[in-house]
Parts: structure tokens; C-alpha cells; sequence
């Protein structure tokens, strides 16, 4: 995973800095400089757009991965017997998300989620924002902390829990960057995924049978820093041995969101 624009302090204040020149040297306007208790927030007025930068603690990086949709259970499983002897372990996920009542996160492109485990073993609050797909391959801004499972079941029987997370910077942007506050936050529910990892060809590839309430769905998933080679490889590699496949055009919190597997 590769870090994007908006790292730390001092990236916000070298960005804000440059835009700002930038902005005087068009004889455009100062910005207009929100100071909140969570988020810094400058914007830029340029003659023909605004830019606008925020500061709210913490790290966004941004995941880059292959997303190919495996369209039958029979394709999953002979993928799945030809990986075999690469398979390294797997993982049972129980993903919940969550939102304001008025879906303020879903309104700008936001999700927030919880993620357990195999079981209760480990527990990862997520945030991940601005999603785009395209041609099998995704960019998603995400950031993640791991929190106690015990902490988490709670915040899962009672979601207001989250918002008095406060270590939290992930709970500090859904407040300062997103306005989630007083009305608190709502479970949406959510949905497993069996995700088997192998180690093939110097790729690391998820593999998964997800169960939503309405269907199951198969993906393969492949972080990588060089997405158009890993998916070559892997188009090659289905290819190569029959096995049907499709590009994703959405994310698996997408699809359970419109409640039908993708045609
Ligand atoms: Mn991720
Ligand atoms: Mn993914
Ligand atoms: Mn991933």
C-alpha cells in the first residue's frame, strides 16, 4: 500500500502552503480556514474551481487491488484445487457496517466497518472512503486500527459505543470530517467471507466465497503496487486453465448494499 496526499501535519501544511501561493499567484482569494475541534480545513478559491484540504490526525493510505469476479461455485472451487499447494491459510470474516442515521458516511462515499476474525480472535475498525473501479482494478482510500474484540462485539450490540472510542483516529474523522455526532450511528449488518490466501507467483492472492442474505458471490482479490502486472498474471492464469471470470464492478459492501448479486 502506497501513502496518499494527506499523511501527516506536515504534509497538510507544505500542501496548504503551496496551495495557497498557488492561489495568491492567480489573484485568486486567501482561503477560508475552518478550525474544528477534530479537523483543520482550508479551502482554495481559484478563478474556475475550489480545492479543498483537511487535516484530521492519522494516516489514509490508499489500497490498490486486482478484483475478479468468479461467476459460479464451480469456478471458485477448480481455481481453488489448482492453488492448492500455494494455499497459506484461511480466514472466517464477519464484516458489520455502520452510518449515521441520515447515511451521512454512505453520502460521501464512506464505510465504516468492523471486521472480526475466524471467530473473536482479532477485531479491525476500517474506514474506507472515495472507491473506484475500474477494468478489475480498485482504489479505495483506507484506513485501519485493530481494536479489542471484546470492545468490538460491544460497539456491534450498541453502535453509539463507537463515537466514545477515543483513541480512536478513525472515530475523530467520522465525527470532524463526516459530522457524525449526537445522532450516533446505526448497524446496517453485514456479511461473512470465507477468504483462503495464497502465495502464488510472488502474489498474494485472497480468495472468496462471500455470504450475503441473498446469495453467495466468489471474487479473487490481489493487493499489489503494480495492479496491471499482477492482473495479466492472473487473467493469464484463469485463462490458461478454462476457468470463466469477469471483472468486479463493485465492491463486496456495494453488492450488499443493493441486496442482489451482480448479473
Ligand atoms: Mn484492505
Ligand atoms: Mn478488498
Ligand atoms: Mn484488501
Amino acid at each position: 500500500m502506497a501513502r496518499s496526499g494527506s499523511g501527516n501535519l506536515l504534509d497538510f501544511i507544505l500542501l496548504a502552503l503551496l496551495l495557497g501561493g498557488r492561489a495568491v499567484g492567480q489573484n485568486a482569494s486567501w482561503p477560508l480556514l475552518k478550525v474544528g475541534p477534530e479537523c483543520i480545513t482550508a479551502v482554495y478559491f481559484f478563478h474556475e474551481y475550489s480545492a479543498t484540504v483537511s487535516y484530521c490526525g492519522g494516516y489514509q493510505m490508499m489500497e490498490v487491488e486486482v478484483k475478479l469476479r468468479l461467476p459460479t461455485s464451480a469456478a471458485h472451487e477448480r481455481l481453488c484445487g489448482i492453488l492448492a499447494a500455494h494455499h497459506r491459510r484461511t480466514h472466517l470474516q464477519e464484516n458489520l457496517f455502520f452510518d449515521s442515521p441520515e447515511a451521512k458516511l454512505a453520502s460521501n462515499l464512506a464505510a465504516l466497518r468492523l471486521r472480526f476474525y475466524d471467530l473473536d480472535s482479532r477485531c479491525i475498525l476500517g474506514l474506507k472512503s472515495k472507491p473506484r473501479i475500474y477494468a478489475g482494478i480498485s482504489r479505495i482510500e483506507e484506513q485501519e486500527e485493530p481494536i479489542d474484540p471484546a470492545v468490538g462485539r460491544q460497539c456491534a450490540a450498541e453502535p453509539w459505543r463507537l463515537l466514545e472510542i477515543e483513541s480512536s483516529d478513525i472515530i475523530k474523522r467520522v465525527k470532524g470530517e463526516f459530522g457524525v455526532d449526537a445522532e450516533g450511528l446505526v448497524c446496517l449488518g453485514g456479511f461473512r467471507n470465507v477468504r483462503g490466501v495464497y502465495e502464488w507467483n510472488g502474489l498474494t492472492l485472497e480468495i472468496d466465497e462471500t455470504l450475503f442474505s441473498f446469495g453467495t458471490s466468489y471474487e479473487i482479490e490481489c493487493e499489489s503496487s503494480e495492479p496491471d502486472r499482477a492482473k495479466k498474471l492472473l487473467e493469464e492464469l484463469l485463462t490458461s486453465h478454462g476457468i470463466e471470470f469477469r471483472y468486479s464492478e463493485a465492491s463486496k459492501f456495494a453488492i450488499f448494499r443493493t441486496g442482489k448479486l451482480p448479473d
